[in-house]
């Protein structure tokens, strides 16, 4: 039994079962068989089931958002965008379900050939805690949509919306096994993960869980998609919009609390508007509303957990001590029913070098680090001096410059003149540390399926042909 806390005052929430091996392997056999079951049931139908999920997980929103809320300590505008999207994404998988097809191949020779989609069977996804409830739907939605099971495991410290998701999509006619959530830590990560019966793996963590991750799905050479972690940069051109660039930025790294695997963390300006960015930037800072995530006037709330918390601000601390100067740092809370809340205050940190810590790692909190270039070869240089590739920002009025950069810079998302816009519609993933795989858009239905061929000899008297088609 694990109890669940509240990052806004630390008061207990909830306590959570977490299974036992025998349950685990238990809910595998069962996920094994509904996916039988499901993949029989024809595209149209298993699509139909999921807009019913849309149509009631639209009308939970609300109560939803509140719930991740007390959880997570997001914002209640941040969690209600998140349960809409969750509906969304329901929605979106529902729709496509039946249109996914093969193709006929015209081989040479008396043969119809032609592929199919097939799905894995039994799909893990492994999430974690910054976006608990709209990862669940976008890890159980595709899977089923293409005819898959869905087991499903949350992080340990925030696993209520995704229990409750499994109880509305079963409200909504999704088949009892077929979607399962199991709680758990580490250890129930790994079992699920070591599993022979679980055929796919879509894991969304840290590059370090997500190394072990891939060890141990090598032994049973189980597929896997990585959705890791950032250290992305925001390019600052000197023909920017500086009033956009200013909410683009903030939004990009002050939203979620920081706890964004596509946080615009890394802000690279040039060097003739970098004063004026920065002190525009701390303006802003300085009077931010740091607070309880459920008043409309708060900005930022606390991080999800107190281990966050405590790495953001020793990333914080560091900063300073290796030189980096803080340029702007928001006001805590100081409500005394918020004091044993896990609120780090954001802060800007202007002169920092490559080879800091600040500028390296992930910090995965409320923390902007500004660094200056000179030209545009530089900003790619600096943007690219970075193990991670997940995302980027491109600030710039001319058209050319930003296609021109968009093309070189490795990174899986890229958005000029505007940052953090998600849809299920666009493929989303990372290169480098950031991963590979691609959820979202056209390539979920890749990434959940695999392609048969099928070969049929249609002359009337049968051949065995080796060696190639005629
Ligand atoms: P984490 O890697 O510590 O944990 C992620 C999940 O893996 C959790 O559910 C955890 O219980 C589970 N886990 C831990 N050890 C495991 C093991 N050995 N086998 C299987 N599962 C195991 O990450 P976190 O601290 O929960 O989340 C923060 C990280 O997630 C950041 O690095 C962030 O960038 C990344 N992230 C990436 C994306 C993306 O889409 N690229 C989105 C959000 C967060």
């Amino acid at each position: 039994m694990r109890t669940i806390a509240s990052p806004i005052d630390g008061s207990p929430l909830d306590e959570v079962d977490e299974p036992a091996p025998a349950e685990i392997s238990a809910a595998l056999d069962a996920a094994t068989i509904a996916a039988e079951q499901w993949r029989r049931r024809s595209a149209t139908e298993r699509g139909r089931v999921l807009l019913e999920a849309s149509r009631l997980l639209r009308q939970h929103t609300s109560e939803i958002a509140e719930l991740e809320t007390l959880n997570t300590g997001k914002l209640l505008t941040e969690t209600r965008r998140e349960a809409a999207r969750a509906a969304d994404c329901f929605e979106y998988f529902g729709g496509y379900a039946d249109k996914v097809t093969g193709t006929v191949v015209p081989v040479p020779g008396a043969y119809h050939a032609y592929t199919r989609r097939e799905p894995f069977g039994v799909s893990l996804g492994v999430i974690p805690w910054n976006v608990p409830y709209f990862f669940a739907a976008k890890k159980i939605a595709p899977a089923i949509a293409f005819g898959n099971a869905s087991v499903l495991k949350p992080s340990p410290e925030t696993p209520l919306t995704a229990l409750r998701l499994a109880a509305l999509l079963r409200e909504a006619g999704v088949p009892e096994d077929l979607v399962q959530v199991i709680p758990g830590g580490s250890a129930t990560g790994a079992a699920l993960v070591g599993d022979p019966r679980v055929k796919l793996i879509v894991f969304t963590g840290s590059d370090r869980t997500g190394r072990a991750v891939a060890k141990a799905a090598a032994a049973n050479l189980t597929p896997v998609a990585m959705e890791l972690g950032g250290k992305s940069p925001q390019l600052v051109f000197d023909d920017a919009q500086l009033d956009s660039v200013v909410e683009g930025v903030l939004t990009g790294i002050f939203g979620g609390c920081g706890q964004m695997c596509i946080a615009g963390s890394r802000l690279l300006v040039q060097e003739s508007i970098a004063d004026d960015l920065t002190a525009r930037l701390a303006a802003r800072v300085e009077a931010m509303i740091v607070g309880d995530p459920r008043d409309p006037d708060t900005e930022v709330g606390p991080q999800v957990t107190r281990r966050q918390a405590d790495k953001t601000s020793s990333f914080i601390s560091e900063g300073i001590e290796q030189g980096a100067q803080v340029a702007a740092q928001a006001p805590m809370p100081q409500r005394a029913d918020l004091a044993r809340g896990f609120f780090v205050a954001p802060t800007v940190f202007a002169g920092v070098r490559p080879d800091m810590r600040l500028a390296q790692e992930e910090v995965f909190g409320p923390v902007l680090a500004i660094s200056r270039f000179r030209d545009e070869d530089e900003a790619i240089a600096l943007a690219h001096d970075t193990q991670f590739g997940l995302a980027a920002g491109i600030w710039t009025n001319s058209a050319s410059r930003a296609h021109r950069v968009a093309e070189v810079l490795r990174a899986g998302n890229i958005w000029i003149n505007s940052y953090r816009v998600l849809s299920d519609m666009m493929p989303f993933g990372g290169v480098g540390m950031s991963g590979y795989g691609r959820e979202g858009g056209t390539e979920a239905a890749g990434l959940y399926t695999w392609t048969k061929s099928v070969w049929t000899w249609t002359a009337e008297h049968s051949a065995v042909v080796f060696g190639g088609a005629r």
